[in-house]
């Protein structure tokens, strides 16, 4: 088949099965990938994120407002969709909840003003996947719009962005996860698909990269690169190897905000944040 290639003794390597975020964790720390995708049972996790729960709750809400018909299409449905499918963990007390909460709700009502609610989106929460000689990749773009270029009709990957940070249009650019999305949504909806969006909520900012043929296929070349150094280590341990050694820590800064701190040697080193150090440090 022309999505396989051939092994070593000539037999079909099966293709890698992959998610965005399945090749960067690895490519943060090899360590973490074992741990997430490895090791049965899962080492034990430390507890939920709240700033998890807020992303995920901002997420949710406006993906049930674009369920919406387009002329209920309000700043006046967010309350509702917000709390219908808020997430509670993390939060140090219900004081900072109720906080974050309507920080969020206004984070969406200044959104939602800056959209055509009459626009229909070609995808929303939409799982795009595609087949290289490597990989067969699927991932879930937050949104995936369709507008007319210069050329004719093209699809645009957005993704939403909850985090404190300001981000740039090298944060663009430099996305694995977005030029993915970009090069399966090209292949889904037989259009060209280029341009790459980040929707920082609570800047209302929006980093945006427009991409090549040549750029993209940069990506899917390292994303294959990834894929291969994964196989590598998997089946070395699966021939005897030491996976400590195959999937070796990489200490950082992320150990701090790591799920598998705790079950990690390298993790005790790195300083302990709360669950809701995030949103706290953004002003809840
Ligand atoms: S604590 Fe650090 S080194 Fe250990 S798995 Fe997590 S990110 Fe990797």
């Amino acid at each position: 088949m022309k999505t396989e290639q051939l092994g070593f003794a000539g037999m079909p390597e099966r293709l890698f099965v992959c998610t965005p975020s399945k090749l960067a964790t690895f490519e943060d720390c090899p360590r973490r990938y074992r741990y997430s995708y490895v090791d049965r049972p899962t080492p034990a996790k430390g507890p939920p994120w709240a700033h998890n729960s807020l992303g995920a709750s901002v997420h949710t809400a406006l993906k049930n407002w674009y369920a919406l018909s387009a002329e209920r299409r309000a700043a006046s449905a967010l309350p509702t969709l917000l709390k219908a499918t808020w997430v509670r963990e993390g939060y140090r007390d219900v004081d900072q909840e109720r906080a974050t909460y309507r920080r969020a709700l206004a984070w969406l009502e200044g959104y939602v003003a800056s959209l055509d609610g009459a626009d229909e989106p070609l995808g929303v929460e939409r799982v795009v996947a595609t087949k290289t000689a490597v990989l067969a990749f699927n991932g879930r773009a937050d949104r995936i719009d369709g507008r007319r270029g210069p050329a004719g009709p093209e699809a645009v990957i957005v993704d939403y962005k909850t985090g404190r940070g300001g981000l740039d249009a090298d944060d663009a650019r430099g996305s694995r996860a977005l030029a993915l999305y970009a090069f399966a949504a090209e292949r889904v909806f037989r259009r060209p698909c280029r341009r790459v969006e980040l929707h920082h909520l609570p800047t209302g900012t929006v980093a945006s990269h427009e991409h090549t043929e040549q750029s993209l296929a940069r990506h899917v070349a390292r994303a294959e690169d990834t894929a291969r150094d994964i196989v590598a280590a998997e089946k070395a341990v699966a021939a005897g190897a030491d996976p400590d050694a195959e999937f070796p820590v990489r200490p950082g800064s992320l150990c701090s905000w790591c799920d598998f701190k705790k079950s990690c040697p390298a993790g005790a080193a790195a300083p302990t944040k709360e669950p809701w150090a995030a949103v706290e440090s953004n002003g809840a």
